[in-house]
């Protein structure tokens, strides 16, 4: 028959166990993991929308520099259309001059316009484009809040798996003996949340190493609460 004192630190060990399988489950469940991956879609999304979007600002550029050149090119028209039609020139040779001066005007002022046009077509080609990637982020955007949902309702449910346990826990801990149970706790890190072994038929079943018939022997012959370990792994020992 197992020492009681020992096998309240068993319990103990065992609820500790459970708490930390399920809070491992609480903080790496998959669909953090999905959540990551919805971030690195958005990030994406991102550098797609600002690199557009300068894109963008030097088409608006170009065409304000071309609306700048047509009204340059207009009011000088505007000008030597005043003298050609104004009666002020009157020699053939000046008004010839003029005359020159306002077809290069006119054409150079079409090919300006010709080119702000095109212009004008880019910026829209950019604003579908635009469109399209913030229909894409609002989707993807809704996805993360449906995951976040999905995400809270498992966190919750653990939580209160996680709760029951913990109260159980301390209801495990009350009884057990305070030099035992501080010694337990000291060596949960060292051996991996598994510091009380039971001895099984002379053997440790933590370390698996089979001890002397002298040490079984002076094991069993220690009181009930003494602290029992093993001489091979060091492990609390329940007999
Ligand atoms: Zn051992």
């Amino acid at each position: 028959m197992a020492s009681q004192a020992y096998e309240q630190i068993l319990e103990v060990q065992a609820l500790d166990l459970s708490l930390t399988r399920l809070r491992h489950r609480r903080d790496h469940h998959p669909t953090r993991a999905a959540i990551d991956q919805i971030d690195a879609q958005l990030a994406v999304n991102d550098a797609a929308q600002s690199e557009i979007g300068e894109r963008r600002h030097e088409l608006q550029r170009r065409q304000k520099r071309l609306d700048d050149e047509v009204a340059t090119i207009a009011a000088r028209r505007n000008d030597v259309d005043g003298k050609l039609y104004g009666g002020e020139v009157t020699a053939s040779k000046d008004l010839l001059a003029l005359q020159e001066e306002a077809a290069l005007l006119l054409t150079r002022q079409t090919e300006m316009e010709d080119d702000d046009l095109e212009v004008m077509e880019q910026i829209e080609q950019v604003d579908g484009e635009v469109a399209e990637l913030a229909g894409e982020r609002a989707a993807v955007e809704s996805q993360r809040r449906d995951l976040e949902r999905e995400l809270a309702d498992a966190v919750a449910e653990i939580d209160t798996e996680i709760a029951a346990l913990e109260a159980q826990r301390v209801a495990a801990a009350e009884p057990a003996n305070p030099d035992l149970l501080e010694r337990y706790q000291g060596l949960r890190d060292q051996y991996d949340g598994v510091p009380v072994a039971r001895l099984v038929d002379g053997r440790c079943d933590g370390c698996h190493i089979q001890l002397s018939a002298v040490a079984v022997d002076r094991l069993s012959k220690m009181a009930d609460e003494a602290v029992v370990t093993c001489e091979e792994c060091g492990r609390l020992l329940v007999r």
